[in-house]
């Protein structure tokens, strides 16, 4: 049964499938389960625990991340994802508390999977320093991502890797303050602003960092 299911959802992707229209939804929800079994406890598990305003707004997020990931395997290699789900922005990219703050980043509860946000190859999988435990993606083109203070690593270095395939879980190893994921996107060498840079590539970090520094701020 399951194999079948899993060949049914094979061609439904490639997109031949277009006479099995009573197939579908079960053939999307294997394909997506075969994807993402690596994560899918966590995910789930984070999700119960969410907030009901705070579910909707990450069930939204699933959508359309889905429709993306959808779309990197039938059209587009060139995808750009999301590192996770149910995620509180916790910090931005700039000056914080007198330093540099080269990325954002994303709290989220420890043991939950992060995702490539685009497809490269993993050009460090290890400790690094202040990092932790961390994963480097070469994209091409001079752009890398980095995404530290792993509890656990999933990739080998030279690993090709698709945009969605899981690297790693969250933690908080190296410097870190807490269970997160912080990403940062360099190009040529030099750190980007990781939310405009993945606006432009269609791809919407949600802040919910005012509401963080509008309580600090009150207090
Ligand atoms: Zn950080």
């Amino acid at each position: 049964m399951v194999t079948t299911a899993l060949v049914g959802a094979g061609v439904v992707a490639l997109g031949a499938g277009a006479a099995l229209d009573d197939a579908k939804g079960v053939d999307a929800a294997a394909l997506k389960n075969s994807l993402d079994n690596a994560s899918a406890t966590a995910e789930e598990l984070a999700e119960r625990e969410a907030s009901a305003e705070r579910s909707t707004r990450d069930s939204e997020r699933e959508e359309s991340a889905e429709a993306g990931l959808a779309t990197s395997l039938s059209e587009s290699p060139d995808a750009w994802l999301l590192p996770l789900h149910g995620y509180d922005f916790t910090a931005p990219y700039g000056v914080r508390w007198g330093e540099v703050h080269p990325g954002i980043d994303l709290a989220a509860r420890e043991g939950t999977a992060y995702k490539a946000v685009h497809g490269g190859t993993v050009k460090l999988a290890g400790w690094y320093g202040g990092y932790g435990y961390a994963v480097i993606v070469d994209h091409g083109d001079g752009v890398e991502t980095i995404y530290g203070h792993s509890s656990q690593l999933m990739v080998q270095v030279g690993q090709q890797v698709k945009a969605g395939d899981t690297l790693g879980l969250v933690g908080d190893t190296g410097h870190s303050y807490g269970s997160h994921l912080h990403l940062e996107i360099h190009v040529d060498g030099a750190p980007r602003d990781p939310v405009p840079f993945l606006r432009d590539q269609g791809v919407d970090i949600q802040l919910e960092v005012e509401q963080v520094y509008g309580a600090v701020t009150a207090s």
